[in-house]
């Protein structure tokens, strides 16, 4: 696949591609980055830009020394810095006669379903218009409780919000490896993973650097996000100029697959919500139910977890602690303990009122677990 056969790409790009902590912007990297872009959208491929950095930026403007920042002088760095990375991004896009758009997010802008269609209103507005949307989390007021916290979750977001065919997430590593392949001499590189199996979420560890937030960890959940909504992912390193226009050239790259079967938009705001409000697990039996595409009924319910209401995205686990599925729950958490393991047509007689006889209704929920084990692994020194 080449990457201009994409109508919609979103590109992910690391901290630690576009700051140095000494030197402040790498302009360099930026421009060759813009040139890329450039070429994307002169082919007709509609381009958005997550652009991670302003923390970092804000770092070196105000010469905040190594170490780790508490929550203001993080939200105060990423105001210095958010202008700073906003306008390189409008200076190297306009030299290519594009036109940059700022758009900052928080939680509530996607989780939220209301808010959720206002910034997607606004994103396909500003794409209409032919300029580019850069995006990033809205640092400065973000606190620790309402916060994505790395942008590979917020860019895969953005992809599904949009409908983006391809995400790109660039960083400082090339792809996934069987295990961290700078501890693991015998890791093995996988150039393509069909299904994000719970074996390639094991591979993926917790790993972190000072400047970004996001590890392996944060790349994977991103592509469950991504691929489940139809939209393909990359894993590519940003550590060469022209990374776009490297990856084209054959650079390696993990690839993971879109769903054969992509959900529908409304189910792929439920999956891609970042935070359930509480969690059903539920008996093999429905377990297997919901595989073969039912609804989740109050019987098959072993326990409840969580004060959630009505309406609420909830995660639907295994009785081995596997996350099966995510759904919106018909009740509340009270109601739903008093009438989990019970019988359908008892819910009139224990809660008072006939509520509907599933718990979790086929129409709102989406499945999260793949599967089986489907990728193909190629030796690291290959
Ligand atoms: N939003 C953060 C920033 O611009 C970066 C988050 C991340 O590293 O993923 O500094």
């Amino acid at each position: 696949m080449t990457l201009s056969s994409c109508r919609r790409i979103v590109i992910k790009i690391g901290s630690a591609l576009l700051v140095d902590r000494a030197s402040g912007l790498k302009k360099a990297w930026l421009d060759a980055m813009c040139e890329d872009i450039a070429a994307l959208t002169a082919k007709g491929t509609e381009v958005l830009v997550v652009s991670s950095g302003a923390i970092a930026m804000g770092r070196t403007v105000l010469d905040i020394g190594a170490g780790a920042l508490r929550l203001e002088e993080s939200q105060a760095a990423a105001a210095v810095g958010q202008i700073a990375l906003a306008r390189a991004w409008s200076e190297g896009l306009s030299r290519h006669d594009i036109v940059a758009g700022q758009i900052l997010l928080t939680l509530g802008d996607t989780e939220e379903r209301r808010r959720y269609l206002n910034a997607r209103a606004t994103i396909s507005q500003l794409m209409r218009l032919k300029a580019v949307p850069v995006i990033n989390e809205n640092d400065t007021v973000a606190t620790s409780e309402i916060r994505y916290g790395d942008n590979d979750r917020l860019a895969a977001r953005v992809a599904t919000m949009v409908g983006a065919d391809l995400l790109v997430l660039l960083s400082d590593i090339d792809g996934l490896y069987t295990a961290p392949p700078h501890l693991d001499p015998k890791a093995e590189f996988l150039p393509v993973v069909q299904a994000i199996t719970p074996e390639i979420e094991a591979m993926a560890g917790g790993a972190a650097s000072e400047l970004s937030r996001g590890g392996m960890r944060t790349k994977i959940d991103a592509g469950k996000i991504a691929t489940s909504a139809g939209c393909a992912m990359i894993i590519a390193s940003g550590k060469v100029d022209h990374p776009l226009r490297a990856i084209v050239d054959g650079a390696r790259h993990s690839w993971f697959a879109p769903s054969s079967k992509p959900v529908t938009a409304w189910k792929t705001w439920i999956a891609g919500k970042l935070a359930p409000a509480g969690r059903l697990t539920i008996d093999d039996g429905a377990e297997r139910a919901l595989m073969s595409g039912k609804s989740l009924l109050p019987a098959g319910v072993r326990a409840v977890d969580g004060d959630f209401a009505r309406g609420d995205t909830i995660a639907v686990m295994s009785l081995d602690g596997r996350e099966i599925a995510r759904g919106l729950s018909s009740y509340d958490g009270q109601e739903a303990r008093l009438i989990s393991g019970k019988k359908s047509a008892d819910i009139e007689a224990i809660l008072g009122y006939s509520g509907r006889a599933a718990m979790v209704h086929r129409d709102d929920m989406v499945m999260t677990a793949a599967r089986k084990a489907k990728a193909k692994k190629e030796s690291a020194d290959a």
